[in-house]
Formats: structure tokens, sequence, C-alpha cells
């Protein structure tokens, strides 16, 4: 019975009422995992309404109480570690290590780290800026937020979106993605395990052209917080618009990879793979544009090549797995088509094909790099989403800032030198959410991640993404207690 139970509303499974469905398959095979039952609107107005009712008394609960909860949510999803990391691995085709070593202890440290920031939230400041007043700030929750999360990390966007919007006070729709739609649901059982009022967090699994644009749109939904493409998160800001929401966005990237005269070239290769392959490349972070000065071209070029031909593609569920499919079979045509037309255009180093004998059943690409990318080409300006590296040669430190610029995205890039001088003024001129030095992707649940331009606003985890789940309210008192106040007599004086 729960293989039909696809809906998390009010605190408990249930069954969709669309009686439409939708296959979500195992992308290492591509056999069937489980047979989704859709949500229609009917279940998205079923989880907004229980998140409104809910919405009263976890909004009141005092942030000790709502930090017990997140905490003890943490310990519940670290005892079913084992049972989220099989899960995600096969709905998403990870290899089985980076789900147990990178997806699920993230959401376990994600989910402590906000039951602790949610005793944090600041609003406290008072003072007499009027002479006879104290005014106050409160900060406040906002009510009933929908989120929508993309496939890439199933979980650990369901995180980003669910925590601090839930350690604010916010209740919560969540609509993850219909193709990745299984470990989000544990996630919510987490909390109910741990004590959250139902209603609190729900979770409608669903399309994003029904579920999603019904989310988006319903009334009673206050906040949209969106992550996924650029394209889709426009869409989704019109349709919030439609209705005066708040909105969120974490949309894609291009991240650059600069690498300087002066870099180690040995960490700056290890990290340009590492980078580049990580989940299979579908990382809105991932290095995709590495820029490497000219005298290094060369060297990084064969370096790069030789380390990604050793990746080891394979069965998801075997540790010694390093890199697994693409998310589905189209997402692989669309990976292979644009490495096929840069063949037109530019030098395909290695990869640039899909493997053949049993890895063929599922959506696997092998490892690709792909050098002299012509700038504006295809492969430089359009986010491929696959284990593909750009790379071009550059000249001077102002040539490679403007080429690492030279997008319309901004979420994260990285610099490579051992020259502190360069590394800061690097810091400093390229246009993204985050810059590395000397490395490329690691993430904290205590800093802000969040785009520039065209990747977004806002920001998920940290305490900088309570600025996005909570308002802030000035309570101003008067201290004459005087009936007639000094201040009246602008608007009006009395006779005598
Ligand atoms: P997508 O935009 O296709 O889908 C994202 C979500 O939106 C899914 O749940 C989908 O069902 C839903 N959706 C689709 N149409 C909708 C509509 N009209 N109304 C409401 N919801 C709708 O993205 P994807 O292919 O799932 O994910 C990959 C993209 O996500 C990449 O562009 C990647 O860069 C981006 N991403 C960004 C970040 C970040 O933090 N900036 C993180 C992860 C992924």
């Amino acid at each position: 019975m729960l293989a039909t139970m696809h809906q998390y509303i009010d605190g408990a499974r249930r069954a969709a009422t669309s009686g439409e469905s939708f296959d979500v398959l195992d992308p290492s095979t591509d056999e069937t995992l489980e047979t989704l039952t859709l949500a229609g609107p009917a279940d998205v107005d079923a989880a907004v309404a229980s998140a409104k009712a809910a919405f009263g008394e976890w909004s009141r609960a005092t942030p000790a109480e709502r930090a017990a909860v997140l905490t003890r949510a943490a310990a519940v999803l670290d005892e079913r570690a084992e049972e989220l990391a099989q899960l995600e691995s096969r709905q998403a085709g990870k290899p089985i290590r980076l789900a147990r070593e990178f997806d699920v202890p993230g959401t376990v440290d994600n989910t402590a780290f906000f039951g602790a920031a949610a005793r944090r939230l600041d609003g406290m400041a008072s003072g007499e800026y009027s002479a006879d007043h104290t005014s106050s700030i409160r900060r406040e929750p906002l009510g009933v937020v929908g989120s929508i999360a993309p496939w890439n990390y199933p979980l650990q966007m369901a995180a980003w979106k669910v925590l601090p919007a839930v350690a604010a006070g916010n209740t919560i729709v969540l609509k993850p993605a219909e193709i990745t739609p299984l470990t989000a649901l544990v996630f919510a059982e987490a909390f109910t395990a741990a004590g959250a009022p139902p209603g609190v967090f729900n979770v409608v699994t669903g399309t994003g052209a029904v579920a999603g644009q019904h989310l988006v749109g319903h009334p009673d939904v206050v906040m949209t917080s969106f992550t996924g493409s650029t394209a889709v998160g426009r869409q989704v800001m019109a349709t919030a618009a439609l209705t005066g929401k708040r909105v969120h966005l974490e949309l894609g990237g291009k991240a650059p990879f600069v690498v300087f005269d002066d870099a180690d070239l040995e960490a700056a290769v290890h990290g340009a793979v590492a980078a580049s392959l990580i989940n299979t490349g579908q990382d809105c972070t991932a290095a995709t544009r590495a820029i490497v000065h000219r005298s290094l071209y060369d060297a990084f070029v064969r370096g790069v090549a030789d380390l990604m031909a050793a990746v080891r593609m394979g069965p998801t569920p075997d540790p010694a797995t390093d890199l697994g499919p693409l998310s589905s079979r189209r997402h692989l045509e669309k990976v292979a088509g644009m490495v096929e037309r840069a063949r037109g255009y530019a030098r395909v180093v290695t990869g640039g094909a899909a493997p053949t004998g049993d890895l063929a059943r599922g959506c696997y690409y092998a490892p690709t790099l792909v050098a002299d990318v012509p700038i504006g080409s295809e492969l430089w300006t359009d986010e491929v989403f696959g284990p593909v590296l750009a790379v071009v040669p550059f000249d001077t430190d102002d040539e490679a800032i403007a080429l690492a610029n030279d997008t319309a995205y901004g979420l994260a890039a990285s610099a490579w030198t051992r020259d502190t001088y360069r590394a800061g003024r690097a810091a400093r001129e390229i246009a993204a959410g985050c810059v590395w030095v000397n490395d490329h992707i690691p993430i904290i649940s205590e800093m802000p991640h969040g785009g520039y331009k065209h990747s977004g606003f806002g920001k998920d985890m940290s305490a900088y993404s309570f600025e996005e789940y909570t308002q802030v309210k000035h309570v101003m008192h008067d201290l004459t207690g005087q009936a007639h106040k000094p201040w009246h007599r602008t608007i009006f004086t009395l006779p005598g």
C-alpha cells in the first residue's frame, strides 16, 4: 500500500487523487523503481490547507521548541542514513559513495545547523529613536511557503528549501522534481517522528506543469522558493507575480575555474576533475569553464584528460564506482547533442560518448574534456549539466577575469594561484555568489549559497537564509501617556 502513498499531507502519507501516474526510473538501468501517483490541484489544495492550519501553532512555538524538533529530526535522519542513501542513489543515479558521504551527511548536518540557528533569530533591537517612543523590532515568519526543488540533489535541495523556512516558524509545502520524489517523503516523515505538528511540512509529488504551477499560483501561499533552471525560474516568478508573492530563486550556473600561471598545476588538475564530475556534472556550481594561463594550458589539458580517463563509471550500488549515469535518457540526449555539436567548432580531447556493454542500459556518459572552445559558442555560454569541461587559454590577468565574467550566470567560481594578492583581486572582481581560492565545490551549513546575475537571488543555507523566510515588524510604544501628543499640532490645533 505504501507504494502508492506518494503525498505527505497533514503528518501522514496519502494517496494522490488525480488518478495520474508516472514511472520513477533508476537511471543506471532505466528500470522502474516505483510508479508515482501524481498530485493534482486538489492534493496541492489539501497540503496548503494543512500548512495554513498548522501555521498558528508552529509560528508561536518558542525557538527552543522548534529547535528541539529540528535537532531530533537530524537524529532520525541519521538513524535512517543508509536507507536514505540507497533510495537517493537509486532514484538519482548517484554512486552510493557520493550518496553516503555527501548527500545524506550534508542533509543531517544542515538539519542540525538549523536546529541551532532557530534559537538565534535576531529581532530584539530596541531603543528610543524618538524621545517619546520606544521602538522594537520583531522578526516574524511569513506563513505558508511553497517550495519547488530540482532532481540533481533531491534530498539536499529539499533540505535547503525546508529547513530555514521551518526553523523560522513558517509551514511548508514542498514539491520535489517528479523524477526524484522519494527521499523528500522520508525527509518529511523524519519531521513527524521528531514531533513536528501535522501540517508543518507537507510534500506533494507531481509535475511542474500541474502541481508546481498550482502551488506557485495558490492564493494562500505567501512565498515561492524555487531551485531549478533559469527558464523555469522566470516562469515561476511571472506566475508568482499574479498573486504578489515573495520569490526566492536559485537557478543555473556556468562556473569558471581560473588557473593563473603560478598555480599548483597538480592541485588544479585534480580540482578540475573533481569539480566538473561531481554528481556527473549535474551540479549548479560545477566547474564548467576552465580558463587556464597559456603557459600551463597544454599540461593542464593533458593532466585533466588522463585523470578523466581513469575515472570509473560503474553500477551505482558498487562503492568502487566513481561516476554514475545522468539523471534521465532525455538529459543524456541533451548532453550528448551539445558535445556532438561542439565537435564542429572545438577539440574533444577525451570522452564524448556513452559507454557500450552493460552500462549502455543506463544513462551513462563518459567524462569529457573539450579544448579550444570558442568564446560565445554554445558550450561556452549554455549550461550542459553533464560531465563536460570546456577549456580555453588566456594571457593576462585582466583577460582571465573578463572571461570568468563572460557569462549570464553568477553562482560560483574558483581562482587557482599561490599569490594572495591575485587571489584577493579575483575574489573581488568575479561576479558570483561564491568564489573559492585553490578549491572548488566545498559547501558548509554555516555559509550562504546563492546566485548573482541570472543565477537568481536570495540565499540558501546559513543564517542569511532567514532573510528570505522572515519579515521584520517595527513596534512603536508611546512613552508619554498623553492624550494630546505634541506632534498632533502638525495636523490640527485646538481652539484655546
Ligand atoms: P527545472 O527547472 O526543469 O525543474 C525544477 C523544478 O521545477 C521541478 O520540480 C519541476 O517539476 C518544477 N517545474 C517545472 N515547471 C514548472 C512550472 N511551470 N511551475 C512550477 N514548477 C515547475 O530544473 P531541473 O532540470 O529539475 O534542475 C536542474 C536545474 O536546476 C539546473 O539549471 C541547475 O543549475 C539548477 N540548480 C540550481 C541550484 C542553485 O542552488 N542555484 C541548485 C541545484 C540545481
